[in-house]
């Protein structure tokens, strides 16, 4: 299967680090999801009043939109520790039982990928997330014994990227549940400025711009891509002998030479586009055939992929399937075939 430069792993394996130097660590600093940040930070404070520990929280939306971030930054403002894990990293109930029981009172337990916790363990969650509690089963067949466990009262952090695949018993079990949008270019901006400030790069506001514009609303892909230039930019200021300052130059330069488009659309975005444009007329055309023309699973084309696409005009969803949009046409550089519908733009 195909993999697009969000999912890659090898740069993904770089972008574990970047992000974690680069992840604001209070709610002060962290940049946008407005009423996400304003509604935490009335649940926070009013737990640690009556020194509860906080309600179940859930993250969902597209990656690298800082749902990790704000998990820790759950746990600083709350001034308790949190244990990390994720969905495929649990295979076995004791590997759930194993971190719960290892949790301090009012401690965050964070669960990335959330969607991904075996059936058979989620179970286990339930009583756990309700009544602090887990039930160990020992030995099997007919001498078998369940012992309840009792737990510190936690906080458990679910992120997830497919919000569609939680079980509704998961789901209503999470007191409060927030999805993340993708960040207008202007807040961006200010991301890159701060990343910049802490990597001591330098960059121009015009550059900081060029580099917010042009990353999908993301940023995990406006912190990557500022580190792209940087090295575009010294390159360029060895040759020159002077100090390396990503200039809107510089950053137009190195975008282009990284083949980011003027809308920041990653490889699967275009594949997805062009395969309605030139394999199916523009459309409309069904989910599930999408999915199969470009390789990739239909759920995480609807809610990985198309929100940005939608969010910037370039998709359709209408009853009869996905349309391309005249900006769509235009952005690729394909005439509209005469006799094809007008769309809504
Ligand atoms: P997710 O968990 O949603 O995939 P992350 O929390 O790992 O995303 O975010 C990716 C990186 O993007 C973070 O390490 C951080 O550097 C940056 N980031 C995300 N959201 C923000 C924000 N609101 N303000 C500043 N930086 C952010």
């Amino acid at each position: 299967m195909r993999k697009s430069n969000i999912t890659d792993p090898e740069r993904f394996e770089n972008d574990v680090e970047l992000d974690r130097s680069l992840r604001p660590s209070r709610l002060q600093e962290f940049v946008g999801q407005q009423k996400i940040v304003e509604n935490l930070k009335v649940f926070i404070s009013a737990a640690r009043q009556r020194s509860e520990s906080l309600d179940h929280v859930l993250f969902t939306g597209p990656p690298g939109l800082g749902k990790t971030t704000l998990a820790f930054i759950v746990a600083n403002e709350m001034n308790v520790g949190m244990k990390v894990t994720s969905g495929p990293a649990l295979e076995k109930p004791g590997d759930l039982a194993g971190i719960l029981t290892s949790l301090a009172h009012g401690e965050v337990l964070f669960i990335d990928e959330i969607h991904r916790v075996p059936v058979r363990i989620e179970e286990y969650l339930y009583s756990a997330m309700e009544e602090f509690r887990v039930d160990i089963i020992i030995d099997s067949g007919p001498g078998a014994k369940t012992i309840p466990l009792r737990l510190e009262p936690f906080t458990l952090v679910g992120a997830t990227t497919r919000a569609g695949l939680l079980s509704a018993p998961l789901r209503s079990r999470f007191g409060i549940t927030n999805r993340f949008d993708y960040y207008a270019s202007t807040l961006l901006k200010q991301i890159v400025e701060r990343s910049a400030s802490l990597l001591d790069i330098e960059v121009t506001a015009e550059a900081a711009d060029e580099i917010a514009k042009r990353s999908r609303g993301t940023p995990r892909i406006a912190n990557r891509l500022l580190r792209r230039c940087r090295d575009f930019a010294q390159a360029e200021a060895s040759l020159a002998h002077h100090k390396g300052v990503i200039t809107r130059g510089v950053a137009q330069y190195s975008l282009k030479a990284l083949e980011v488009d003027e809308y920041g659309l990653d490889e699967m975005d275009k594949r997805i586009l062009q395969v309605i444009l030139e394999k199916y007329d523009g459309g409309p055309v069904g989910l599930s055939t999408l999915a199969v023309a470009v390789g990739e699973e239909p759920g995480t084309i609807e809610e990985v992929y198309e929100p940005y696409l939608i969010q910037e005009g370039f998709l359709q969803r209408t009853p009869r399937g996905r349309e391309a949009t005249p900006l769509t046409y235009k952005h690729f550089g394909v005439e509209r075939k005469a006799g094809k519908q007008e769309g809504l733009f």
